[in-house]
């Protein structure tokens, strides 16, 4: 087929080792070395690869290997934790460890995107709504009984659309080549004037103009122009991508097929994250459909010159890849680590050529601004943000869902929608956002107050808002990629700190220290991860310093535990008697 011909079957490197994890339930030395040989990559990288994503694993997993979110919305707010230790009982499994016959795994992961689902896990990659201990007894029961998941009752894995605004983005219709056949008719030139005119800044959060990035890529040297979606969403709280992906996923190609044609790309990637791995499927439909109509492959509706095809690169569960140079690393195979900048990506991205990364949400947007022009989309909003946010609402509030708002709207409107009451604290953006109390809630969602990647988290007066930054911390400290020191040892730090006062061993020295930590996190990391890794602790310090100081000692403690520390001394000397231990 004439329009396939751009497609190129030939497995990602990733995928190759998804493949060997799914088949064998871990990969093994002699399969890393069999892939380095498939790949002509020397071991070393392919071990390091292995090493640095979380759905990787060197030891055996189970055969049924289950999930626990541990992001703050979909676990620690929906009781996740104590339903994890519940299956683990019910299975005698423990967490973190495969069970000696192989059986079944259980552990814990960062945000699944399931935020508005109650508690939910993933079961062999499949997501699994609403859990109840009814529900957690009778998935033991299929597991002890060997029964596969495609066994299992369909309603169990089920997600339900909770969409309760909708405005430009989610009422919009759009026929698929309606926007790609106005950008052929425009030229490329015009199409990114109208772009430009919209106003449209990236959705995820740092909002750059999107006009101008396609503009410095289209003018940048290079022999080949790529363009690539970033629908790694693993903002903790965030879970729009998830129901855009599914929903409006022509959309989103179509997006993606108008940049293409601006820039001059003939290729694209979707690079989806590992865990809306089960929407693969999905999207590969809609990707084949628009190649039989000639969306997608070579001379697309019968333009001599446009020829551009898209693949959909599964990533391998690493927050981090969210940051569009740490992803470009992923889809080269390589270990998730941000990039020195400049260069950027809009001029040297993608194997080293002028790449084009921008969000699930602002591609929609782009193809609905084709298609309805750019006055539509810019009489919406805000002088500096145009148009609308699609916002993940979750947490303590009545109906946690999408929310679509022109810019602008109020904090406070947003609470009223979802059944807020009695509200303690708004966490926006994830954890690295912006965490306000009562007296901001009249402040705004724009790029000119408060931005927002989409997440929304609700927290009530009862919440300890404490246990809520232990658990930011410990995310943080495990996502970190650990290039750079003061981002790999400072959320180290950050998190032993809040663990320390949450356990009542904490003193106003370490106030300090919490301030002084956050500031150098703050100012000496290499990446936005560490950037804003310390956001939520310096919030809450000036908002809710009572969520810190209700814990404190009023004398000294030791940081560590002493006698602890000798263990290794105690080991080293075959000496475990009571004078090798301090009173
Ligand atoms: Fe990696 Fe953190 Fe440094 Fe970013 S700031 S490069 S995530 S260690």
């Amino acid at each position: 087929c004439q329009h396939s011909s751009l497609h190129l079957p030939q497995e990602h490197f990733l995928h190759r080792l998804h493949a060997l994890q799914q088949e064998f339930l871990h990969i093994s030395p002699q399969a890393m070395q069999q892939v380095a040989t498939e790949f002509n990559l020397p071991l070393s990288q392919v071990a390091a690869v292995v090493a640095f994503y979380s759905f990787f694993s060197t030891q055996p997993c189970g055969r049924f290997h289950i999930l626990f979110s541990n992001c703050t919305s979909c676990g620690y707010l929906s009781d996740e934790q104590n339903l994890m230790q519940l299956l683990s009982q019910q299975l005698h499994a423990t967490p973190g460890q495969t069970r000696a016959d192989g059986l079944v795994s259980i552990d814990e992961t960062s945000c699944i995107g399931l935020c508005n689902q109650g508690a939910s896990l993933l079961v062999n990659g499949i997501p699994l709504t609403h859990l109840s201990p009814d529900k957690i007894a009778q998935i033991a029961q299929r597991i002890t009984a060997h029964i596969p998941t495609a066994e299992w009752p369909v309603e169990w894995f089920e997600i339900n659309d909770t969409i309760y605004q909708r405005n430009l983005l989610l009422t919009a219709p759009l026929v698929p080549y309606d926007a790609l056949q106005k950008a052929i008719i425009h030229g490329a030139a015009e199409t990114l004037a109208i772009i430009q005119q919209s106003g449209l800044n990236g959705r995820g959060g740092a909002g750059f103009n999107t006009g101008q990035k396609w503009q410095l890529c289209r003018e940048a040297p290079g022999d080949t122009h790529y363009v690539v979606c970033n629908a790694d969403e693993g903002e903790p709280g965030t879970f729009k991508d998830r129901v855009l992906l599914r929903d409006h996923a022509e959309a989103l190609f179509e997006g993606m097929s108008v940049c293409a044609f601006v820039i001059g790309a003939k290729k694209g990637f979707v690079y989806l994250r590992a865990e809306y791995r089960y929407l693969q499927s999905h999207l590969q439909a809609v990707l084949a459909r628009r190649r039989t109509q000639g969306l997608l492959g070579r001379h697309i509706l019968n333009h001599l010159d446009f020829h551009f095809d898209i693949d959909i690169v599964v990533g391998a569960g690493a927050y981090i890849c969210g940051e569009e140079s740490a992803l470009i690393e992923s889809l080269e195979g390589k270990p998730g680590i941000p990039r020195i900048r400049p260069p950027f990506p809009v001029t040297h991205g993608y194997l080293g050529q002028p790449t084009v990364v921008n969000n699930v949400e602002t591609l929609i947007a782009a193809a609905h601004i084709v298609e309805h022009g750019s006055g539509w989309f810019n009489s919406v909003g805000t002088e500096k943000s145009k148009g609308t946010k699609i916002l993940s609402v979750s947490g303590d509030c009545q109906l946690p869902g999408i929310y679509e708002y022109p810019f602008g709207v109020r904090i406070q409107r947003i609470l009223d929608d979802c059944g807020a009451q009695n509200v303690q604290a708004v966490q926006i953006g994830g954890p690295a956002g912006k965490l306000i109390n009562v007296t901001e809630f009249d402040r705004t969602i724009s790029f000119e107050d408060i931005s927002t990647g989409g997440s929304f988290l609700v927290f009530g007066q009862p919440r300890d808002l404490l246990t809520i930054h232990r658990n930011f911390a410990h995310f943080f400290a495990h996502e970190s990629c650990g290039f750079c020191a003061p981002c790999r040892v400072g959320t180290q730090l950050l998190k032993n700190n809040l663990d320390k006062i949450a356990e009542g061993r904490g003193t106003t020295y370490d106030i300090e220290e919490l301030k002084q930590l956050s500031s150098l996190i703050q100012h000496h990391s290499h990446c936005g991860l560490g950037h804003t890794a310390a956001n939520h602790v310096m919030d809450s310090l000036q908002h809710f310093p009572q969520a810190f100081t209700a814990h404190l000692k009023q004398h000294f403690t030791a940081q560590f535990d002493l006698d602890q520390a000798l263990k290794n001394a105690r080991q080293i000397t075959h000496r475990d008697d009571a004078a090798a231990h301090l009173d």
